[in-house]
């Protein structure tokens, strides 16, 4: 019979039994399967030995004078847990035999045995260490590798104790305290946002998956000086058993500083360049009108419009400089400075007026249906320009003859407005994308509206600096409906 599989491998094996025989019989037997073996007459010795070197297998009487077996098995639990032990026993020891197993020995073998025996007991020891080996290798790997990551790891379980972290994660949270080996989780921080996200996931049904983010501030707002100023990105999912249970959470947590910052770069950039060029722009544009008017002497009527032509595109770029001016103002959080308690109806009614002539141009119904709407606090510019904004769409991306109906809602505890059109609508692959800075989405029908894709993120941004959301249902060639979704208290 074949030992083990790996001819290279030589295992180490140690023989404790004060029956010389015995000793010797083992040690010939397994010598001949190539395993190094060693022997040790009494309890002490053997343990002296396995203190100095590490064996694989310990083979150990249970019944010796002195130090028995039973005394063996505890000490190598406890010294050296990857060492596999079997007991040598008697028959009439058959019960201590089991004592020593729930002790920790991996197998017995009774006296008088067969060398076949032997090596069949030696062989799923053998089988084991390897086991264990793999493990403890696969362990210090992962341990290997967690430590070295430049992003946090921090592992809980489903307690919300912590099972495993890394010195990155220490850094980034500026924990300096003891070891959080089976600590809670508040003992490494208090961050409401990480406990919201982590509570999130261990709350998850069975075999439910999901990720979790949040940014997160370790300084709790209280950075030194912003050059200081750490971001956090959080992102949590769950570890399942293979039946699905949940089991703890994984968050892995990544330094954003850099991005935020070179965020904040651009976003001054694009305000500072559009700034600069709207000034100019409006003065050729005023300067247009003058010719246009007349007062720099009669123009011939292909003058005229020649002129008239140029002064649309000048609008069209002082429109775009404006709203990227708008966009980087909101960003940078300036423009919800006046909150009011106001009423929305009132609002979106002067809106709709306002519009009618836009609408009636393209022989469009522009209707609002009037329901009564709780008061919420708002910036008064800021809900004009998302609903202007909005409806100006649907006349844009409604053919003649088509309708728009703004209506509101009360759902909960947010004031929910929809603005429903039944225009071209949009490709369902694009329809996530229309909120990006930038993005147009372009039909056989819609190619040649011109835009600058900015309309949609200051809406975005607007709502959401309101602590709230704007979302769309569309179809392409159905229409569309957006639904802004505002606190009533905020
Ligand atoms: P712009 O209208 O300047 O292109 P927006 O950010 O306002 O920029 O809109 C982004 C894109 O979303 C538009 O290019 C258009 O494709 C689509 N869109 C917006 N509103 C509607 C609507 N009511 N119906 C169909 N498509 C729309």
């Amino acid at each position: 019979m074949v030992l083990f599989e790996d001819q290279a491998y030589q295992p180490k094996i140690l023989v404790i039994d004060d029956e010389r025989r015995i000793r010797e019989g083992c040690s010939k037997i397994l010598k001949k399967e190539k395993c190094l073996v060693d022997v040790a007459g009494n309890g002490d010795v053997g343990l002296e030995m396995i203190a100095e070197r590490h064996y694989d297998i310990v083979l150990t009487d249970l019944m010796m004078p002195g130090t028995g077996g039973m005394e063996v098995v505890s000490k190598v639990r406890e010294r050296s847990p990857d060492t596999v032990v079997i007991v040598i026993t008697g028959f009439a020891t058959l019960e201590h035999s089991i004592e020593a197993m729930k002790n920790g020995a991996f197998d017995f073998i009774p006296k008088p045995f067969t060398p076949d025996q032997l090596r069949v007991v030696v062989s799923k020891a053998l089988r084991m260490t390897r086991t264990l080996q793999d493990i403890a290798t696969e362990k210090s790997r992962l341990k290997t590798i967690v430590n070295y990551l430049a992003g946090g790891i921090l592992v809980t379980d489903k307690e919300k104790n912590i099972i495993l972290y890394n010195p990155a994660l220490l850094k980034m949270l500026g924990y300096e305290g003891n070891a959080l080996n089976d600590k809670p989780l508040s003992d490494l921080t208090t961050d409401e946002r990480l406990h919201t996200i982590i509570n999130g996931i261990l709350d998850l049904k069975e075999g439910e998956f999901r990720t979790l983010s949040a940014e997160i501030d370790p300084q709790g707002g209280e950075a030194a000086s912003p050059s200081s100023q750490l971001f956090l990105r959080a992102q949590a999912v769950p570890f399942q058993s293979g039946s699905g249970e949940i089991l703890g959470s994984v968050t892995i947590i990544d330094d954003i500083t850099h991005l935020k910052l070179m965020d904040q770069m651009k976003s001054d950039f694009v305000s500072m360049v559009s700034h600069e060029i709207r000034s100019p722009l409006t003065t050729v544009l005023s300067q247009i009108k003058i010719l246009l008017d007349g007062l720099a002497g009669e123009l011939a009527a292909k003058q005229a419009d020649i002129l008239s032509r140029m002064s649309m595109k000048i609008n069209g770029l002082v429109e775009l400089s404006n709203e990227l001016l708008d966009l980087s103002r909101i960003e940078a959080g300036l423009i919800v400075q006046d909150r009011k308690e106001l009423q929305l109806v009132d609002i979106l009614g002067e809106l709709v007026q306002f519009f009618q002539p836009r609408a009636k141009e393209k022989n469009i119904s522009l209707r609002l249906k009037k329901t009564n709407l709780p008061v919420i606090s708002a910036d008064p510019k800021n809900m004009e320009e998302v609903f202007s904004n909005l409806i100006t769409n649907a006349l844009i991306y409604t053919p003649e003859g088509g309708e728009i109906t703004v209506t509101g809602e009360v759902k909960g505890d947010f004031v929910v407005i929809n603005v429903t059109d039944n225009g071209y609508g949009i490709p369902t692959d694009e329809v996530t994308r229309i909120f990006e800075r930038f993005y147009r989405s372009k039909t056989e029908k819609t190619r040649n509206i011109i835009g600058t894709g900015l309309g949609l993120p200051i809406v975005k941004s607007i709502v959401e600096a309101h602590n709230g959301t704007v979302n769309v249902k569309s179809k392409e060639g159905a229409g569309s409906t957006f639904y802004v979704r505002l606190p009533i208290k905020d």
